[in-house]
């Protein structure tokens, strides 16, 4: 039975900075066309606020931007319904609502692809989910072993890419010259998209910093945080944020702690607390950061520099919070 979706929209947005390679990859093998929105712009922004209700977190926002950018460019929009992938956390009550919010907040839609993934239920892992969506798509069961194989292959090497080449692997220019050396902490829809982050890590590398994140640390690196941490928290995205922080605490070359939040982030609430605290205990340098829609470019510039400028002076005479 043929379902007429022959191209899919793929929201450039949230977990699109995850799992990427995995939704092309597989939809591509099935003779699917994927579209990405573009990255995200200031038209993106100004759509997503226009659309989105008042109180929801600036990336949710953004995400709407997003979906509207594809509004007539495709046959249906991917937007899965995100519960839980790693078998413990869950993502942010937003990942689950987001889409029906979408749904309600934007007009003319085409249609909405947005399957469950929660691999805690039985007989729902990531290849039935997979399976399951790609029957959906096409109307068929044709070629999704291969394509989930497949599938599976491009995420890997993802991964393996940006333990190996750090933010290299993300389209950053890595600093030519090193003065210190910061865990920079955030969900990737944060920390990656050029727009929504104002540009930080290109900031910070001409500000001559070397940085790492959580996604190019090794999963043992992140285990190690896990196991220091009495009690993890719920959400999968900030579990990673934290575990990286307390992984950065214990490594002598890291100068420093900067955590990227977004407005408008309930779940940010704690982890930004729980990343303070810690750092304090270890006597080092924190910064919080939080982005909204009106951060400004030169008062971003100006908290970064003096972040920097600190570390910097103090580097010879040990570490401390600011
Ligand atoms: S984790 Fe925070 S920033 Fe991300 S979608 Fe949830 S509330 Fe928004």
């Amino acid at each position: 039975m043929a379902t007429g979706i022959e191209t899919l929209g793929l929201p450039r947005y949230l977990a699109y900075f995850t799992f990427a390679p995995l939704w092309e990859t597989f939809f591509g093998e099935l003779g699917v066309t994927t579209i990405p929105s573009p990255p995200t712009n200031m038209g993106i922004l100004d759509d997503g606020v226009k659309d989105t209700v008042n109180d929801a977190c600036i990336p949710i926002k953004i995400f709407h931007g997003h979906v509207m950018a594809l509004r007539d460019q495709v046959d249906a929009i991917f937007i899965p319904r995100l519960a839980c992938y790693d078998g413990e956390a869950t993502f942010c009550p937003k990942f689950l609502g987001l889409p029906d919010m979408v749904r309600h907040s934007c007009a003319d839609l085409p249609t909405i692809i947005a399957p469950r993934l929660d691999v805690r239920r039985r007989g729902q892992d990531l290849k039935h989910f997979l399976y399951r969506v790609g029957h959906q798509v096409t109307g068929n069961g044709r070629n999704l072993r291969r394509a989930y194989l497949k599938a599976i292959n491009a995420f890997t090497e993802q991964k393996e890419r940006w333990q190996q080449e750090g933010l290299a692997a993300f389209g950053f220019q890595e600093p030519k010259d090193t003065r210190v050396q910061l865990g920079l902490l955030g969900y990737p829809y944060m920390l990656y998209d050029r727009f929504a982050s104002g540009g930080l890590i290109d900031k910070l590398h001409e500000l001559g910093v070397r940085l790492e994140t959580p996604d190019t640390l090794s999963d043992e690196a992140m285990k190690a945080g896990e196991t220091d941490l009495v009690q993890n928290m719920f959400w999968y995205y900030s579990n990673r944020a934290v575990w990286a922080g307390l992984h950065f605490l214990k490594r002598p070359d890291i100068d420093g702690l900067i955590h990227v939040t977004a407005f408008g982030c309930g779940p940010d609430a704690m982890v930004d607390k729980v990343l303070e605290l810690e750092c304090k205990q270890h006597d080092v340098s924190f910064m919080s950061l939080t982005i909204d829609e009106l951060t400004g470019d030169a008062g971003l510039s100006t908290r970064l520099e003096a972040f920097v400028d600190m570390l910097v002076s103090r580097k010879r005479g040990g570490r401390q919070c600011d």
